[in-house]
């Protein structure tokens, strides 16, 4: 058994900066710190970064192991050394794939796919409804057709013409990757014949031809709750599509696109509308019938009304999204002049005119004031 490294190593608890009584998480939160500060992509051609990031791994290799753990604890280094555990005379390093994976894929935004591991977490579906601006204000139920991945039958997802599932890589040995040494440092490699998973296919599903999943068409009620805007997405937790080889499946988005109304426009929750009233009817006031979303309303226009005055009838808007109550309907009146006038009319409104002018000359000191308020 070779002792020659027990002097120049440092004790691997002291290397991560925990007591003898850590706790597994206390362990992992330590070396993810540590990991992430010495990290050779954070740290390029630091030697003594690539050293301490060297040493916690494998600090955190041997502790992260319980069995391995307790050897360290009863024969200190000497326990990982070579020959051991009959391990590669790199050190054993049987876990360290595993460890990368987990720790690193997320970190630095690597792969999705774990290294050691083929399950994997199916993708998250996206799928786009038009839907009319009435359905978005109360709600709507409608049937979609999504196609997407799912379990193939056939083999059970094990992907396998056997249903055993894949066998272990001989080129990995299953660890999904190839540590070899280079100069000072054991190097690790994705293992090419299995692309890093640790696992080979020899005999592929005829069905899903080792894929583990295969396309089926799925149809599911949608509920589009009132209240909806344009570009609401809806989840529907767990209904994306399988995972390979039987992990979880992904989640579905619903996305909604709102088609405008002729009449109305939306502002959060309330209706904005333009109603177009003669000049009489502002002049005079008038009662006019709004065709609201909800059915027809009368909006009470009073007596000198000007053109762009708006109107809030309370409670004909949007309903509020997933609570009670709603929005308001706002009616913008705009005062039309008429284009064309029969003589009658003409006569008429020249009568007006007339009387207006006679009216106003006490008022009218100046012109501005006349431009200001004609019909005051
Ligand atoms: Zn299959």
């Amino acid at each position: 058994m070779a002792t020659r490294n027990t002097v120049s190593k440092a004790d691997y608890y002291e290397v991560l900066g925990v007591t003898r009584e850590a706790s597994e998480a206390e362990l992992k939160a330590a070396y993810r710190k540590l990991a992430m500060k010495y990290h050779p992509d954070r740290n390029p051609g630091d030697p003594k970064a690539e050293e301490r990031f060297k040493e916690t791994s494998e600090a955190y290799g041997v502790l992260s192991d319980a069995e391995k753990r307790a050897a360290y604890d009863r024969y200190g280094h000497a326990s990982t050394s070579t020959g051991f555990n009959g391990g590669s005379p790199f050190g054993d390093a049987t876990d360290l794939g595993d460890i990368f994976g987990d720790l690193f894929g997320e970190m630095f935004g690597g792969g999705g796919q774990r290294r050691g591991s083929r399950v994997q977490r199916g993708e998250d579906l996206r799928y786009d409804i038009t839907i009319e601006f009435e359905d978005a204000v109360f709600g709507k139920e409608t049937e979609i057709k999504v196609r997407r991945r799912e379990n193939c039958a056939a083999c059970r997802g094990t992907g396998t013409s056997t249903g055993r599932g894949p066998s272990v890589c001989a080129t990995c040995q299953g660890r999904g990757q190839l540590r070899y040494q280079q100069g000072f440092f054991s190097v690790a490699r994705a293992c090419s014949n299995c692309g890093g998973s640790g696992t080979v296919i020899t005999d592929p599903c005829t069905t899903c031809r080792g894929e583990t999943r295969v396309v089926r068409e799925f149809k599911m009620n949608v509920k589009v709750p009132a209240g909806v805007e344009d570009g609401t997405r809806i989840r529907y937790s767990g209904e994306g599509e399988s995972g390979r080889f039987g992990g979880p499946r992904g989640d579905l988005y619903v996305v909604l696109t709102v088609r405008p109304h002729d009449f109305f426009e939306r502002d959060g929750y309330d209706l904005h509308c333009v109603v177009p009233i003669s000049f009489p009817q502002a002049a005079l006031g008038a009662e006019i019938q709004i065709p609201a979303l909800d059915g027809e309303v009368t909006l009470r226009v009073p007596e000198g009304t000007q053109s762009g005055k708006e109107f809030r009838i309370r409670n004909h808007g949007v309903p509020h999204l997933n609570e009670s109550g709603r929005g308001d309907l706002v009616v913008e009146v705009m005062v039309q002049t008429p284009k064309k006038l029969s003589r009658t009319q003409r006569e008429l409104v020249r009568q007006l005119a007339e009387s207006m002018e006679v009216e106003n000359k006490p008022a009218s000191r100046n012109m501005l004031n006349k431009m200001k308020d004609l019909f005051s």
